[in-house]
């Protein structure tokens, strides 16, 4: 007990996160990179590393731009709620208003793909990501970065979801 307590004191408790970040209004890389800017902003937050960057077919809702979608891993010191709450200040703060068209425009979106092995379902967040799988736009990226990191709960690596996924039609390429 007085074990564990001091432990809980003395030790900071890292989390390793993978966030995805895109946008499809306006200066799309800009709004992408000044989010991640004011991710790192935080002393909470530190940024280990990035994808390439792509330019990516909108997938849910099909009739709208393009995006700009890539992905970072980060080291943080936030528990998920905590963090789901700072990513949504990021994007009200680049304008991001809500919602027209669900899966619809928007300036800047930061999602939570992956939190450690956390497997959470909760009213206002779900990890990982329930779409993560099916995306061509999260799971090329984190393979650039992670490729043998498995999905905890399918127990699948990246590199595996990546290559087995089914529609041909999410169009991903490098962009420049
Ligand atoms: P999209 O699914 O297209 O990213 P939004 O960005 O509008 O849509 O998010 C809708 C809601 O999804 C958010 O308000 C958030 O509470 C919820 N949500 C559930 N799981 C996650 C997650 N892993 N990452 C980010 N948001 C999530
Ligand atoms: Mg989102």
């Amino acid at each position: 007990m007085i074990e564990n307590m001091s432990k809980g004191l003395n030790h900071r408790h890292p989390h390793i996160a993978y966030l995805s970040v895109g946008s499809n209004l306006g200066h799309k890389l800009e709004n992408c990179r000044s989010g991640i800017a004011a991710l790192t902003h935080s002393t909470d937050i530190r940024l280990i590393d990035q994808s390439s960057i792509y330019r990516t077919d909108p997938v849910d809702y099909r009739d709208q731009d393009w995006f700009v979608n890539y992905v970072v891993k980060i080291e943080t010191d936030l528990d998920p709620l905590s963090l789901l709450k700072f990513l949504k200040s990021i994007e009200h703060a680049a304008g991001r208003v809500r919602p027209a068209i669900r899966f619809g425009p928007r300036i800047l979106d930061l999602d939570i793909i992956l939190y450690d092995d956390a497997v959470l379902d909760e009213s206002t967040l779900t990890i990982p990501h329930p779409r993560m799988h099916k995306r061509r736009f999260v799971l090329k990226p984190i393979c650039d970065i992670d490729p043998d990191i498995k999905h905890p709960v399918l127990q699948q690596t990246m590199s595996f979801l990546l290559e087995n996924l089914g529609e041909a039609e999410q169009g991903i390429t490098e962009y420049k």
